[in-house]
């Protein structure tokens, strides 16, 4: 497991190693080739070079092909406090948990609009969004989807096998920050300020035969070279040991949270494109996903030069789509339609995909894994 692994003060050191910027001389191949040296600021030059490469090697994995799926919020109940988000259960607001019929209601107007691919996330909360409930609503949703994913509380692994029994495809679970520390400073109370538990997620979900695992980090909690340094090793050691699983990375980024006595650590777009970029250099197979978060115009901007995988139309209140009235976890910045991104996507010379045959093809593998 990770945790035996993972080293905080290793990463401190590794981070407390980085110069204060790259030697001006040196290539793009030169700093891939010395540990972590990517992340050193980097030159105008420099950084230019990096995402050329970055761009051509995308094409070369990928070809043309640009994933779309649509986050489906089911509950905004949640019994931890994280100073960063807006279900967290110190604030005072209208909460939610879908019903069968609102779940149905929402999942028909999404693939009407197209999508196919569906990630489901709640809040954690005992008692009401917890494994019965998801075993409950996963055969009504899985019939009706091509392929889904959720982003809920860390689970054990024999609950990620009953939830692949069902159907699942992909799990995301992101660590926040790596910065143990910070993690305790942002996350105040409840399950969540277990960092050791929530490190291990992914082996758990991998044991259990998850297809798919996407992680990340929180941006704007820790220096984003320490989260990067962290999810580096992460990945190295996740892609060496589970090697039927396919995993992907977001970056997303927070621009606020409500603890005002806290700092944050901002990340400009610049140094954005700069992790994504430097991400799929390091991993070239790795799956990279953009979300709504970000403007139209930096959306537009990343989507030759390394990102696989986007949402669309995201809302983050449960329901949202069929007008169910809840309050949302954070605001997005790019409003366009599906059909307005895809024709972005075509402009670009890329092909919106909204059905991905490669995990069913996958799938028989994996449960045979899970099931020895
Ligand atoms: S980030 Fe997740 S766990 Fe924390 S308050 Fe929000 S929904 Fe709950």
């Amino acid at each position: 497991m990770y945790d035996q692994v993972f080293s905080f003060e290793g990463t401190l050191a590794k981070h407390a190693s980085l110069a204060d910027t790259a030697p001006e001389t040196a290539s793009i191949h030169e700093l891939l080739a010395t540990p972590y040296a990517i992340f050193n600021p980097l030159s105008d030059h420099q950084l230019e070079a990096l995402a050329q490469k970055s761009a051509t090697i995308t094409r070369q994995r990928f070809g043309h092909v640009m994933r779309f799926f649509v986050p489906l919020y089911l509950s905004n109940e949640c019994y931890n406090n994280c100073t960063y988000c807006g279900f967290s259960y110190g604030r005072d607001i209208q909460r939610y948990t879908l019903t069968d019929q609102d779940i149905v209601d929402n999942i028909d107007i999404l693939t009407k609009k197209g999508f196919q691919h569906v990630l489901l996330l709640t809040g954690e909360a005992a008692k009401t969004v917890e494994m019965p409930y998801f075993k409950r609503v996963l055969p009504l949703i899985r019939p009706r989807v091509a392929q889904l994913g959720m982003e809920v509380q860390p689970l054990d692994e024999s609950d990620y096998r009953d939830l692949v029994a069902l159907g699942l495809d992909s799990v995301t679970v992101y660590q926040e920050t790596y910065h143990k520390d910070n993690y305790l400073i942002h996350h105040l109370s409840g399950k969540k300020r277990r960092f050791d538990y929530r490190l291990t997620t992914a082996d758990r979900a991998a044991n259990a035969g998850i297809f798919r695992i996407n992680i990340g980090a929180l941006l704007g909690l820790s220096d984003w070279r320490f989260e990067a340094i962290a999810l580096v090793d992460h990945l190295r050691y996740l892609t060496q040991r589970y090697w039927k699983t396919q995993f992907s990375v977001s970056f997303p980024r927070i621009t606020s949270i409500f603890d005002s006595t806290q700092r944050l650590f901002p990340v400009s777009d610049q140094q954005l494109v700069h992790l994504v970029c430097a991400f799929r250099c390091l991993f070239p197979d790795l799956g990279i996903t953009l979300s709504t978060r970000e403007s139209a115009k930096l959306r537009n901007g990343l989507m030759r030069l390394g990102i696989t995988d986007m949402s669309a139309e995201s809302l983050t209140s449960p329901g949202g789509y069929s007008g169910v009235e809840a309050d949302a976890q954070f605001d997005t910045a790019d409003h366009r339609s599906l059909v307005a991104i895809q024709a972005e996507v075509a402009n670009q010379g890329l092909d919106a995909v909204v059905k991905d045959w490669d995990a069913h093809f996958s799938t028989p593998v994996m449960h045979s894994h899970s099931s020895s």
